[in-house]
């Protein structure tokens, strides 16, 4: 455990983020005792600069780091962050030994950081700051490289008209032990619900196509995501595609996240083929049945080698295939003969998540979920990026979590230019996306920059019940863009 202190208040938040960063797999407390005891302050800020001290004590002795930056932001970055972040990395380096592998940054979207400062000051003055006053490693350096220009080179420059649609499917045959999210099982749900709920949501696509045409907005993507999408009956699935039909025309891409290979048939691919969705995802996260079975997650591979190799035959080109690394009960070995065997299959897009203790999840509950999180370097990571790298895979998204296996990162690599532009556009905040469905942000975001959230209710029920104070909320969009 972690005991932190912070003398003033403004330090608290970014201190808790550097403590996980620092110390992987240890919970922080706001005492002062612990593994650990961290103490932040700022000696001082004026005008033109801001201070921070960090004094990191442990078994090894105390040891001290000072350090500041100049007001407002530095190097693009909150300039009380990085200054902590240097005093932090100064004081727990010489007490744990260990190197973050993305240093100081603690935010989700280091690409982004990455290309505003290519447009300042140019690629290779960017990846010397990334290393030198970021201490981010050469590696991570590299793949932020290699996304940042990928995305420079695949997206089309953003028009001011220009939106993405996100549904949500918050239902799931069954409950995987390392889920926190918001999803539901379906039997629990109930059919009666979940016509319901979709009743709804059919009509909420409706609002949201009536609220983008009165904008004069044009729909670049549309990503149907959940849970589990494809837990829906094929006569659900052709419903709810048909409502999104008038929206459709001339879209870049189309994705419907089957998710879970144990729900996905011939009748439901075939819906998916009729209404002309270009891109689907099927996610077996590991190739080994006895880890599927260790974290919960009730299908088989041999139902995952099933589902891709149906949905190849019926002519679906770019098929994205989600795995995790680092997963309770998986080896190094494991993680990378998965790798291989994937990489056989030649899907489109491979995404590498990198397992992370999710607090409300039933493995983080049972405390099983620590062990794995302290691990200095996610089990093969490494090994898959150089295995997609030689396979002609290109990583084209990127995007962090806190408490990951090894500090690591979710990437999403694609080949042959087949690449996820949703997942884009949504993580690089490029243009509005909206949200229907349970769980569901709708995120617009002005051609001036500044950006508006609509959050729709978590769960399905709550969805039902509040269906018309969301309606309201909804209509308020049009205000925020001055119409
Ligand atoms: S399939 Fe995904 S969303 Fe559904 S329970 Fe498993 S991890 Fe959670």
């Amino acid at each position: 455990m972690i005991g932190l202190l912070c003398r003033n208040e403004t330090c608290r938040y970014e201190a808790i983020n550097l403590c996980k960063q620092f110390f992987p797999g240890h919970s922080v407390s706001q005492t002062e005792s612990g593994d650990f005891q961290v103490e932040v302050s700022i000696p001082y800020q004026n005008e033109q600069e801001v201070a921070t001290r960090v004094i990191v004590c442990s078994e090894k002795g105390c040891f001290e780091g000072n350090a500041s930056a100049p007001r407002s932001e530095y190097l693009g970055a909150p300039d009380l962050d990085v200054a902590m972040g240097k005093a932090f990395y100064q004081a727990a380096l010489p007490c744990t030994g260990y190197s973050p592998p993305w240093g100081i940054l603690t935010g989700i979207r280091p690409v982004k950081l990455f290309k505003g400062l290519i447009g300042e000051v140019g690629l290779e003055e960017t990846q010397r700051l990334f290393r030198e006053e970021f201490y981010v490693s050469a590696d991570k350096t590299q793949l932020c490289t290699q996304v940042a220009l990928c995305e420079l080179r695949e997206l089309s420059p953003v028009e001011p008209q220009d939106c993405s649609l996100y549904i949500s499917i918050p239902i799931c045959p069954t409950r995987c032990a390392y889920c926190s999210f918001v999803s539901q099982e379906n039997n629990k749900v109930g059919h009666k619900l979940i016509d319901e709920y979709l009743n709804l949501l059919c009509r909420e696509i409706e609002l949201t196509g009536e609220i983008i045409r009165s904008l004069g907005q044009r729909l670049k993507t549309v990503y149907i995501g959940g849970g589990t999408p494809a837990v829906l009956s094929p006569v659900q699935i052709k419903k709810l595609l048909a409502s999104i039909s008038p929206l459709a025309e001339g879209l870049e891409e189309y994705t419907f996240e089957a998710g879970r290979p144990d729900v996905i048939d011939r009748e439901k691919l075939e819906v998916l083929k009729e209404y002309d969705v270009s891109r689907i995802s099927i996610n077996p996260q590991t190739l080994d049945d006895r880890v599927l079975e260790s974290i919960g997650r009730r299908h088989t591979t041999a139902q995952f080698y099933q589902a891709f190799e149906l949905a190849s035959a019926m002519g679906f080109e770019n098929i994205n295939t989600d795995l995790i690394a680092g997963l309770p009960g998986d080896t190094t070995e494991g993680f990378c003969k998965t790798m291989d065997r994937i990489l056989e299959l030649k899907p489109s897009g491979i995404t590498v998540h990198s397992f992370y203790k999710k607090r409300s999840s039933a493995l983080a509950q049972t405390g099983q979920a620590d062990e794995w999180i302290t691990a200095k370097e996610a089990g093969g990571v490494s090994y898959a990026y150089d295995a997609l790298r030689m396979n002609g895979y290109e990583p084209y998204y990127l995007y962090r979590q806190k408490d990951t296996v090894g500090g690591s990162e979710n990437i999403g690599w694609g080949r042959n230019h087949q690449i996820g532009f949703y997942n884009i556009y949504m993580m690089n905040e490029l243009h509005s996306v909206y949200a229907c469905g349970a769980g569901g942000v709708t995120r617009l975001i002005r051609p001036d920059g500044k950006i508006q959230r609509i959050y729709n209710f978590k769960l399905p029920l709550e969805y039902i019940k509040g269906f018309s104070q969301m309606e309201e909320r909804k209509r308020g969009v049009n205000e925020f863009y001055g119409g």
